[in-house]
């Protein structure tokens, strides 16, 4: 008898795998320039060439050390390199004893997820969300609890929120700059979020953990600046990824941060070390673990991003489309033009293109449009855009 919990995750593939693999065959039925392919959240821009330059180098050194085992939590020196980074960028008074090395966001989170949960406890998130929150929360035995979005901002609807917070509230996840929405919380969002976690860790007598899942925080236009978590709120476990800001998301790497702040400090980072063994997630992939150390301080050029972001903004509201204008990320959540964005999502495959209908992310009404692509296919994508609103007109 197999695990049909396991099986179901694995039998079932996501809607936006199945629409990527729908793209595959399409384009080579059509040709690839007539399918506009906006489903993956693939970076488009290449890694900076200081990751080649720090791979060509690290080749050279010694292959036993430079292949072998790291400790579980990486090596003692890649993480000292990231804290000083870390802390130079925003400030911050972190060691190499507050990171724990893993293979992306991902990992990250289901560790950090694990490591605090207990079976029946919550952790709330807030809608839009990235799906697989679900299934990691729901594989640590605890439950998740969904904020309905705020649609007009995209920030936090805090009324709504303040109802589902109690004394079994376990944890908090946020992802700003967000997938799917784009939006980038304020610092007035934050420390509101921060107040209130404060208040009713006091009034419950217990830790509430604030998890932030950032592997979009140096994605982000207009000048804009991120407010670092662990600066407004001391329970805050910090989960990164270079997946999307060194455009490397196939070689698996990324951090946990455990404040010294942070309530028990010294026996979360062992839960977390812990959730690590019990996952299989230790020693992260060396050869990266050092190539990231040489690019702590880059990130991709994404001016690319941002045109794409400003062509296909304009050119879909122009036509009529209503979205919010993204702040970060790489991607556009656009109203659907029925009700039902899972028929408005097979409307638009008749068309070629290819949009994530928004409910797995909790939120009903919308499709999430992912532009880390080439620009000619935002440009050559408009005439079908308009196309698909004259159907609905
Ligand atoms: N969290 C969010 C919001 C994401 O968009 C992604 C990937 O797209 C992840 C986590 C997982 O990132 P990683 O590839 O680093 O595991």
């Amino acid at each position: 008898m197999l695990n049909e919990k396991m099986y179901g995750l694995g039998s079932k593939s996501s809607v936006i795998r199945e629409l990527f693999a729908y793209g595959l065959e399409r384009k080579k039925l059509v040709g690839e320039d007539k399918v506009y392919d906006f489903s993956l959240g693939n970076p488009s821009i290449p890694a900076p060439p200081q990751v080649k330059q720090a791979l060509l180098e690290l080749l050279e050194e010694p292959a036993e050390a430079l292949h072998g085992y790291t400790p579980a939590s990486g090596d003692p020196e890649v993480r000292k390199i990231l804290a000083e980074s870390v802390n130079r960028r925003f400030g911050t008074h972190f060691t190499a004893e507050n990171f724990y090395m893993t293979v992306g966001a991902a990992a990250s989170l289901n560790i950090s997820i694990h490591a605090v949960a207990n079976p029946g406890d919550d952790f709330i998130v807030f809608a839009p969300f990235f799906p697989e929150y679900k299934v990691w929360v729901e594989n640590a035995e605890a439950n998740l609890l969904v904020t309905p979005a705020d649609t007009e901002s995209f920030q936090i609807d805090f009324e709504a929120f303040e109802r589902l917070l109690s004394p079994r509230t376990k944890g908090i996840i946020i992802n700003s700059p967000n997938n799917p929405s784009g939006a980038v919380y304020s610092e007035a969002t934050i420390q509101k979020l921060a107040k209130l976690l404060k208040q009713k860790q006091e009034e419950y007598g217990t830790s509430i953990y604030l998890i932030t899942d950032e592997p979009y925080r140096e994605i982000v236009y207009d000048g804009l600046t991120v407010p670092y978590v662990t600066q407004y709120y001391e329970n805050t476990i910090v989960c990164y990824s270079y997946s999307k800001s060194l455009s490397l998301p196939g070689e698996r790497i990324g951090y946990i941060i455990v404040p010294d702040e942070l309530t028990d400090s010294g026996r979360v980072m062992a839960a977390v070390a812990g959730a690590g063994r019990a996952l299989g997630y230790v020693c992260a992939p060396v050869l990266f673990q050092r190539a990231v150390a040489r690019c702590a301080d880059v990130t991709g050029d994404i001016s690319a991003y941002a045109r794409n972001r400003d062509l296909l903004y304009n050119g879909l509201t122009k036509l009529g489309y209503e979205c919010v204008r993204p702040q970060g990320a790489f991607y556009l959540f656009v109203k659907s033009l029925e009700p039902d964005a899972n028929a408005f999502s097979e409307k638009a495959k008749q068309h070629d293109v290819l949009v994530v209908p928004s409910d797995s992310f909790g939120c009903t009404g919308y499709v999430r449009i992912s532009y880390c692509v080439s620009e000619k296919t935002i440009v050559d994508s408009l005439p079908a855009f308009a196309e698909i609103m004259r159907e609905y007109q």
